[in-house]
């Protein structure tokens, strides 16, 4: 297990995010699926299932075509920091 496995923060616009579950596909933790229901939006929502497993790879940010997802560290304390490349 990663020593960083479960210190990150996952956080979606949901005003920007379209449903089309890039994500879903490309996270290699399994963070993210796809939900029975249907959303606002008409189609099947995308849910973070399980955002305890994230490593903080940033693929499913570097991946997301509408800059729906940020991922955050979650340093010591309470302070959090914005993962950058
Ligand atoms: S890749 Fe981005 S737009 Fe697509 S489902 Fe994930 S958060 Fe939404
Ligand atoms: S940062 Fe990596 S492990 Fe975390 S949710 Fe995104 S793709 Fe999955």
């Amino acid at each position: 297990m990663s020593a960083k496995k479960g210190k990150f923060r996952i956080e979606i616009n949901r005003d920007w995010c379209k449903c089309c579950y890039l994500c879903v596909a490309v996270c290699p933790q399994g963070v993210f699926a796809r939900s029975d229901k249907v959303g606002q939006k008409g189609k099947a929502e995308q849910l973070v299932e399980h955002p305890e497993n994230c490593v903080g790879c940033s693929l499913c940010q570097l991946s997301c075509p509408d800059i729906a997802i940020t991922i955050t560290e979650i340093a010591e304390g309470t302070d959090t920091k914005q993962v950058t490349f």
